[in-house]
């Protein structure tokens, strides 16, 4: 079973927590005890988990991210989307989450974030759990 979490990004950049509406899929999974994996199939996005508690934490990622991996840096890929494909592919595709009495097992602080890097566009993450 895989179910789709649908997201939608409303700047080029941007981090969006997704954690409520994962916790929501593994609720209605029924799901008590095992691994919540998630995963996105596209290739200028991607997910990790932060601090989602001080939103600036996410403005820094995004704007450090940017640091390292500038808009335009004469890449070979002349789509203009050579960076989002490169900062996808450094923050990752996938994350897995133990799932404990029906509940995502995270940090006090810990979030889980969709990462725009080509939007605004709509996107989706595919959820699925080991048992
Ligand atoms: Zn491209």
């Amino acid at each position: 079973m895989i179910k789709y979490i649908n997201v939608k990004s409303k700047t080029r950049n941007e981090f969006i927590d997704i954690t409520d509406m994962v916790q929501d899929v593994v609720k209605e999974s029924g799901i008590v005890k095992g691994v919540c994996c998630l995963f996105v199939p596209h290739t200028t996005a991607g997910i990790t988990i932060n601090e989602g508690a001080d939103p600036s934490v996410q403005r820094d990622i995004v704007q450090a991210l940017s640091r390292l991996v500038p808009h335009d840096a004469n890449y070979f890929h002349r789509e203009g989307n050579a960076d989002a494909h490169i900062k996808s592919t450094l923050v990752g595709t996938s994350v897995q989450v133990i799932v404990e009495d029906g509940k995502l097992v995270l940090g006090t602080w810990q979030a889980i974030f969709f990462c725009e890097f080509d939007g605004p566009r709509h996107r989706r993450v595919a959820v699925t759990f080991l048992r």
